[in-house]
């Protein structure tokens, strides 16, 4: 049998917990190759109050903390060391190291490489809206499908790594805005205004999340759900989110979150297709 190789290109150190770390472990579980690229340090990210004194060593401590996650997903870590960018308008946005600031080609080129020297059947990155509109996931997204696309041909950056490789299939992260029009419902039932939300009130609820008609992919991963919430965990400087619903009990929890969505970019999804595996 062919060995088969997934890789993930995301953002930040957490997205990949946060985010498909329930498909991430699920497939390394079965035996895949996953493979799991960081773009950027995390430095921007949010801080939680305990570690607001120590600053100075976030990049470190974030990566420590990706490391672990990594590990207990059961992938391979490659970072690509871009200084988180922040969200839209943080002045982070400006720095000259941000991986908003790189230069498109070189990132793509570095993907390239690693499609090339990984050979994986499955790509996976962020939507072209990021999720949330975030500056890096958007950036991801554009060099990802740009790398999708260039790593097969062998005219493009010939001076890069091994043979040209053409991965079978692309996909992006999703998620239905079914269940983001839920939150907002709740959220405008307290009394509070899902347009400014999270920890600096600058994400908008209200344009997150894809229509679930636009979802070609469930990945069902209730049985790494405890792996997810351990990997998530690990990012304890951003709060190792474990606010999320503490008034359903588990199993309804798993009834209900337990698949992670997607989009399949390439080959294009046939109209009204659903799948329940990325390979
Ligand atoms: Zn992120």
């Amino acid at each position: 049998m062919v060995k088969r190789t997934l890789l993930a290109v995301l953002a930040h150190p957490d997205d990949e917990s946060f985010g498909p770390g329930g498909t991430l472990a699920r497939y390394a579980a079965e035996g895949v190759d996953v493979h799991i690229v960081i773009a950027t340090d995390g430095v921007a990210g949010s801080v939680v109050e305990s570690f607001q004194g120590e600053l100075e060593q976030l990049t470190a401590i974030r990566t420590k903390e990706l490391e672990a996650a990594v590990a207990i997903l059961g992938g391979t870590l490659h970072m690509l060391c871009y200084r988180d960018s922040g969200y839209i308008n943080d002045p982070a946005n400006e720095h000259p190291d941000a991986f908003i600031q790189a230069d498109e080609q070189e990132v793509t080129g570095r993907i390239v490489q690693l499609i090339r020297e990984l050979q994986p059947q499955v790509i996976m990155t962020h939507d072209e809206t990021g999720g949330y509109f975030h500056p890096d996931h958007i950036m991801c997204w554009k060099v990802t499908t740009a790398a999708f696309h260039a790593a097969g041909d062998g005219s493009q950056f010939s001076d890069i790594g091994q043979e040209p490789y053409q991965p079978e299939k692309l996909y992006y992260t999703a998620f239905s805005n079914r269940w983001v029009r839920f939150a907002i419902f709740m959220i405008r039932l307290r009394g509070k205004d899902p347009t400014q939300w999270g920890r600096n009130q600058d994400i908008d609820l209200t344009r997150v999340g894809v229509d679930s008609d636009k979802i070609t992919t469930a990945i069902d991963y209730r049985k790494y759900w405890d792996v997810k919430l351990l990997a998530g965990a690990q990012h304890t400087s951003q709060g190792g989110g474990t606010s999320f619903n503490r008034l359903l009990p588990k199993w309804l929890q798993k009834q209900i979150f337990g698949r992670e969505t997607f989009m399949r970019a390439y080959p294009p999804a046939l109209n009204g297709q659903r799948e329940k595996d990325l390979f």
